[in-house]
C-alpha cells in the first residue's frame, strides 16, 4: 500500500481566492450565511481577530465592511461649504448610487428661490446587491450627480438650540432611525439624515425646553434589497425633507412630506416642480391637547389670532384632544386635603363653571368652521365623577351632579353591545353650543378619518386594553395622529402632538418631554407637527 504523503507544512496548497484583507490569507468555503448564501473565510492572518475576514462576494478586490463602505481607497468623502447667517434651511437625504426623484429636487428648488432659503442634502450609504440602480460596486461612492452642489456631511450647529448631525450615517433600514441617539447631542435638538420619518422630544435637565430629534426623510427614490428588511426600509421610504426656520436662539422646524408627483406643502404654499401656489385650505389642524382651563395664552395667540395658525392654514376641521380638563372634579385629587383647600380657595371647585366656560371658549375657537371632539381621559372626569362621588358629600356641586346623572339615567339602555349611557361631557357641549356651532363629540371607538388619516384616537388606549402610545398605535394599519401624552413625536404612521398647555403643570414633575405642538393635515393628505415657541410658530 502506498503510503499517503503529508504535504508540507512550510508551503500550503494554495486553495481558495486570495484575502482582500490581509493580502496574504485565502478566502475557504465556511458554510452559508442566513439567506443561504455561501460565505467565505479568511482566518490565516487572523491576528488578535477570531477571523481575518468574511463576505459572500469572494471576488471583489476590495473589502466590504457590513455598511457597504469600501475599506480599502475609501477616502471618505467629504462635502462642506458655508452655512453661516442663513435662517431658512430645507435639509433631506440622498442614498448612495440612486437616482434622486426629480420633480421633488425641483420642488425643493422653488421652496429655496421662494423662501430664500439653503437646500442641504445629507448623503447616505447603503449597500443594495440586489439594485437595479447601482450597477457595480463602484457606485457605492457616488451620488446623484443632480445633488452635487448641495451634498454635506460635516456636524453643525444651525443656531445654539439645533445641531445638524450630517455626519452621522445610519442604514437606511433601521426601523427606529434615533434610537441610540437620545444623548448624543448635549441639550440641543437634532437632525439626522434617514429615508425614514422618526421625530421624538427628549427631556433635557438642563433645558427649558426638551431638545427634538428628527429624521429627515429623502430626495432620492426607493431602492432596498429583497429582503425583510429591505421591504420595510421601502414600506417607510419618506419622500421627504425637515424645513427650519431659524430666529435667533430659536428655530421651528417642520415636515415636509412630497406627493408622488413631486409636489408638497409646506403651511398655506404649494411647491410644485414648476412655481409655487397658494395651497387648499387644510384638511384639518389637530390641537395639541387643550386642557381649556390650562391654555397656555400664547398658545391661544398663536393659534387663534389674526394672522395666527387657523386663520393662516384655513383648515376646515379644528380637533381637540382633552378639550376639558376636569380640574373641579379630578379624580386624582379626592385624597388631597391641600389641592382641594386651595381649590376651595380659589372658587375653582366649581364643576358646571368650568364645563359652561369650555363650552363658550369652544364656541369662539370654532366661529364657522367644524370642529371634532375626540373622546379623552380628561373629558371622561366627568363621567367618573358622577359615576364614583355621592352627591351628598359634594354639595357645592350637587345640583350639576344631580342634573347631570338625571340625563345620564333617563339615556340608559341596553344594546347589543352591553349596556349604553350617553357621555355627560358630550351632553353638555351638545346642550350648550347652541345651533349654530358645527361640533361633532365623537363617541369612544367612532372612526373619524380625513386624507386617510384616522383622527380619533386620544391616545391613551392602545390596541387590546393596552395603555396608548406612539409605538402601539404606530403599526395597527391605519395612519394616526393622537394626543394625550403631551409629548409630540412621529412613530411611523402614527404622528402625536403636544400640549396646548404651559409645560409644567402640577402633574409633570422632574424633565420633561413636553412641548406645545400642533398637528397638520395638509389637502393633500399629508402631515406635519407644528411647534410653538414662546408663542412664535413659523419665520414670519
Ligand atoms: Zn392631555
Ligand atoms: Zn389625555
Amino acid at each position: 500500500m502506498r503510503k499517503q504523503q503529508p504535504s508540507s507544512p512550510k508551503k500550503p496548497i494554495l486553495t481558495g481566492k486570495p484575502c482582500p484583507r490581509c493580502k496574504t490569507g485565502r478566502l475557504h468555503k465556511d458554510g452559508f450565511t442566513a439567506g443561504s448564501k455561501q460565505r467565505y473565510t479568511c482566518r490565516e492572518t487572523s491576528g488578535d481577530r477570531v477571523v481575518c475576514y468574511t463576505t459572500t462576494e469572494p471576488d471583489l478586490p476590495y473589502v466590504n465592511t457590513q455598511s457597504g463602505i469600501r475599506k480599502e481607497g475609501d477616502k471618505n468623502p467629504q462635502f462642506r461649504r458655508p452655512l453661516g447667517d442663513i435662517k431658512r434651511f430645507i435639509i433631506t437625504a440622498a442614498q448612495n448610487g440612486t437616482p434622486v426623484h426629480k420633480n421633488f429636487l425641483r420642488s425643493l428648488k422653488q421652496y429655496c428661490r421662494f423662501n430664500d432659503a439653503e437646500l442641504i442634502v445629507i448623503p447616505i450609504r447603503y449597500k443594495n446587491p440586489t439594485s437595479s440602480w447601482t450597477q457595480s460596486q463602484i457606485n457605492a461612492e457616488v451620488w446623484a450627480p443632480e445633488l452635487k452642489t448641495y451634498l454635506y456631511n460635516q456636524r453643525k450647529k444651525l443656531n445654539a438650540n439645533l445641531v445638524l448631525l450630517a455626519d452621522i450615517k445610519t442604514r437606511p433600514t433601521a426601523t427606529k432611525p434615533l434610537s441610540a441617539f437620545e444623548a448624543i447631542t448635549a441639550g440641543e435638538s437634532g437632525i439626522l439624515g434617514h429615508t425614514k420619518l422618526q421625530l421624538l422630544t427628549v427631556p433635557t435637565p438642563q433645558g427649558r425646553y426638551p431638545k427634538i430629534l428628527t429624521t429627515t426623510g429623502a430626495v432620492t427614490v426607493k431602492n432596498y434589497t429583497d429582503s425583510k428588511a429591505g421591504k420595510l426600509g421601502e414600506f417607510h421610504h419618506c419622500l421627504g425633507a425637515c424645513a427650519v426656520d431659524i430666529i435667533g436662539s430659536k428655530f421651528f422646524m417642520r415636515q415636509v412630506n412630497a406627493d408622488r408627483d413631486g409636489s408638497f406643502i409646506d403651511l398655506e404654499y404649494e411647491y410644485r416642480p414648476n412655481d409655487v401656489y397658494h395651497a387648499e385650505p387644510a384638511l384639518a389642524v389637530v390641537l395639541g391637547d387643550t386642557h381649556r382651563k390650562f391654555m397656555d395664552p400664547r398658545v391661544q395667540h398663536a393659534t387663534f389670532s389674526r394672522g395666527g395658525i387657523v386663520e393662516r392654514l384655513n383648515p376646515e376641521y379644528l380637533v381637540f384632544h382633552d378639550l376639558h380638563d376636569g380640574y373641579a372634579e379630578n379624580p386624582h385629587h379626592r385624597k388631597d386635603p391641600f389641592i382641594k383647600l386651595a381649590k376651595a380657595q380659589a372658587s375653582i371647585a366649581g364643576i358646571e363653571k368650568e364645563v359652561v366656560d369650555d363650552v363658550a371658549w369652544l364656541r369662539k375657537a370654532v366661529g364657522d368652521r367644524k370642529a371634532v371632539i375626540v373622546p379623552s381621559n380628561h373629558d371622561n372626569f366627568l363621567r367618573r365623577y358622577i359615576v364614583d362621588t355621592d352627591w351628598r358629600e359634594d354639595v357645592n356641586n350637587a345640583e350639576f351632579y344631580l342634573d347631570t346623572a338625571l340625563t345620564m339615567v333617563r339615556s340608559t339602555h341596553m344594546s347589543l353591545a352591553g349596556s349604553e349611557t350617553v357621555d355627560p361631557f358630550t351632553h353638555w357641549v351638545e346642550k350648550l353650543k347652541g345651533p349654530s356651532c358645527n361640533v361633532r363629540c365623537l363617541r369612544r371607538d367612532e372612526s373619524f378619518m380625513l386624507g386617510q388619516i384616522e383622527l380619533s384616537m386620544h391616545g391613551d388606549q392602545g390596541p387590546n386594553g393596552a395603555r396608548g402610545s406612539r409605538n402601539n398605535l404606530r403599526r395597527i394599519g391605519v395612519k394616526s395622529i393622537i394626543g394625550h401624552s403631551h409629548s409630540p413625536g412621529i412613530e411611523e404612521g402614527c404622528t402625536q402632538t403636544g400640549t396646548s398647555t404651559p409645560l409644567k403643570l402640577e402633574y409633570n414633575s422632574g424633565p420633561s418631554s413636553w412641548m406645545n405642538a400642533h398637528a397638520i393635515v395638509y389637502a393633500n393628505g399629508k402631515r406635519s407637527l407644528l411647534f410653538i415657541i414662546d408663542g412664535e410658530w413659523c419665520f414670519e
